[in-house]
């Protein structure tokens, strides 16, 4: 393909990679969103293939071919709630690729000279820093998300001092590599990438539980910056473009990230830097009180009574797989004129959207699926709120305990309404590891069990109390 015709591609893959992004900011135009990425992905894919700047099809295939095919067969199996594991462990790929790529561009043969030779260089010494600072990050990120490793922040005593000093550190080298003839400066780039990996693990390490989405939101931004910065290494035009696309829109998520949690940007994406004890240690009160249960058909009978209902969904939804039956109860209670809504946290399940995504997948109409905000001012006007498999999202303690380490996040403020149902399997804290005061709270009622079974046994009584409703 000529240079020409290459460019035409690259101009025409960037632009549909915008309409993916535009797309895939609403939810009934998500899908339009994602067949313009693939679209996008393909053209960019045979444009840079059928380039001249490809050649050794042989190799090319042979890595290809066993990429795909192990690709598919893991994004076919993975769960739904395993997906940020995913996300996580393939920009862990994006930055080792970033670091590879440098240290093959700094071994490879170049013709520049002068201040494009010191340019270059530059790019390279950038790239495999943030290569390396988002490879080890999205290990350890995957490995806190797949609770390998636990979720609680790791807090050394002079962690600051430690951040600062890798980081003057890979200053430092960047010395003796730009002034070391031909390719021995790749001491001082290794013992940088050393650094800059030493970084990225102590860097996702400090933060803990419930801060975790701005970690994945921040790794996703880091690894546009490392495909921009691989772009720059290879003079890939279209690999800085996306590169740079990835990484605004990843810096922009994680702002409106931390906006939600009350958090500060700065803050989380220097390991916590100016926290106070509220996030580093669990000084938090044990909720005291009494817990009551109750059975579906008990919930059953509440919700044929109420007039206005709220289902506030979790990550114990996602995991129960009980989107589907909620849905249906949902239509059932509309039919008989009860005003159901959905209240949806913007950190609920485990990666951003996640709660919409399988509303959306059970068929629940989006004008009833309110974002917090939209909907946290009318829990005291709402006869029945359905927990259903959420815990940190709906937790009191965010708001009455300085001392928790969730303090100050923003959460659904469920137990404003009369009746509140909590479904869980047991008394097990959320992914923040924060004991909730919400479930010993007197108008709270637990309905203990697997969120998809409760419901649909809720669903069963409700079938048998609808004919008869009384209001
Ligand atoms: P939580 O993780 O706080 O709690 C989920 C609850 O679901 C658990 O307490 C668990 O209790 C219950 N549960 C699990 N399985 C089932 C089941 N089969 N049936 C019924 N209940 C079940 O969920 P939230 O959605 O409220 O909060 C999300 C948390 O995850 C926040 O702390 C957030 O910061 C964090 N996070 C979010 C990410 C995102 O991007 N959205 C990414 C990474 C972390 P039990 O075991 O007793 O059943």
């Amino acid at each position: 393909m000529s240079s020409n015709l290459v460019t035409v591609a690259y101009i025409a893959a960037s632009i549909l990679f915008i309409l993916s992004l535009a797309g895939l900011s609403n939810q009934e135009t998500a899908r339009m969103g994602n067949l313009y990425g693939i679209l996008g992905m393909v053209v960019a894919f045979v444009a840079t293939a059928s380039s001249a700047a490809v050649t050794g099809y042989t190799t090319l295939l042979g890595a290809i071919l066993p990429a795909v095919v192990i690709g598919a067969f893991l994004a076919s199996r993975v769960a739904m709630t395993s997906m940020p594991e995913l996300v996580a462990i393939l920009h862990s790929f994006v930055g080792l690729a970033a670091v590879l790529v440098g240290i093959a561009n700094y071994l490879g043969d170049s013709s520049l000279l002068g201040i494009e030779e010191t340019i270059h260089k530059l790019e390279i010494y950038i790239g495999v820093f943030i290569g390396a600072v988002t490879f080890t990050g999205s290990i350890l990120a995957f490995g806190k998300l797949r609770a390998i490793i636990s979720s609680k922040p790791l807090l050394l005593p002079a962690r600051h001092l430690l951040n600062i000093g890798l980081v003057l550190g890979s200053i430092y080298l960047a010395i003796p590599y730009m002034h070391a003839e031909a390719a021995s400066g790749l001491k001082p780039l290794l013992i940088m990438a050393v650094l800059a990996g030493i970084l990225g693990v102590h860097l996702v390490a400090a933060i803990g539980g419930a801060d975790m989405p701005v970690v994945i939101s921040m790794l996703n931004s880091y690894s546009g910056w490392a495909a921009a910065a691989a772009g720059f290494m290879l003079s890939n035009d279209l690999l800085i473009v996306t590169g740079a696309l990835v990484g605004s829109s990843g810096a922009i998520l994680s702002i409106i990230m931390c906006k939600a949690m009350n958090r500060s940007f700065i803050s989380v994406i220097l390991g916590g830097f100016g926290q106070g004890s509220s996030s580093s240690q669990s000084i938090a009160e044990q909720p005291q009180g009494q817990v009551t249960s109750i059975d579906a058909q008990g919930v059953a009978e509440l919700l044929s009574l109420a007039k206005k209902v709220i289902i506030t969904p979790g990550y114990g939804m996602a995991v129960a797989q009980a989107q589907h039956p909620v849905s249906d109860i949902t239509k059932l209670l509309r039919e008989n004129g009860t005003k159901v809504r959905f209240g949806i946290h913007p950190v609920a399940g485990r990666l951003p959207g996640h709660m919409n995504v399988l509303l959306a997948e059970a068929k629940v109409p989006y004008d009833i699926v309110l974002e917090m905000e939209e909907i946290n001012e009318d829990f005291s006007d709402t006869d029945v709120v359905l927990v259903i498999g959420a815990n940190d999202t709906v937790n009191p303690s965010a708001l009455e305990d300085p001392g928790s380490p969730i303090a100050g996040m923003p959460v659904l403020q469920v137990w404003h309404s009369t009746h509140v149902i909590v479904m869980k399997r047991g008394m097990s804290s959320g992914y923040a590891g924060v004991d909730n005061p919400l479930f010993y709270k007197e108008n709270t009622k637990m309905l203990f069990g697997d969120a998809k079974k409760n419901v649909d046994a809720i669903l069963i009584s409700l079938k048998e109390i609808s004919p008869t409703l009384v209001r």
